[in-house]
């Protein structure tokens, strides 16, 4: 049976839904994650077509490069998603998803980008200087 997971933003107005297992949690270390999350950015990512968006009405996007989206609320300012220009995929920020989540962290990417105010989790997981190898 397929597993399914809910999800949304601090207010409650963007609310998603998941099908099936979930790609493990990637931490994002890059100055751009920085901004947007106050710290990292640790998110799961899933096939369009497993995702389906329930409730969107305060959902806006702000486009922070050339090649990607970045999704957010606008009436409580929550990070939701990042998506890729014209990818199949959707990012899904691992703090969105309602518990228990079962996600569980995979590696850490752009390690080398990380500010000085804190020191990566001891977790044991791989830590990339830059993206995914
Ligand atoms: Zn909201
Ligand atoms: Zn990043």
């Amino acid at each position: 049976m397929d597993r399914h997971n809910f999800g949304g933003c601090l207010c409650g107005a963007v609310r998603f839904q998941t099908r099936g297992e979930l790609r493990e949690v990637i931490g994002c270390h890059c100055s751009q994650c920085r901004r947007q999350t106050g710290l990292y950015y640790a998110a799961t990512d899933v096939p369009l077509e497993r995702f389906q968006m329930l409730e969107e009405a305060t959902l806006a996007w702000y486009r922070a490069s050339d090649s990607a989206r970045r999704g957010f609320c606008s009436t409580c300012g929550s990070a939701l998603f990042w998506q890729a220009e014209g990818g199949d995929k959707i990012s899904i920020l691992a703090g969105a998803f309602d518990q228990p989540s079962g996600l569980t962290m995979g590696y850490h990417i752009y390690c080398d980008d990380k500010p000085d105010f804190y020191e990566l989790p001891q977790d044991g997981l791989p830590r990339h200087p830059q993206g995914r190898p």
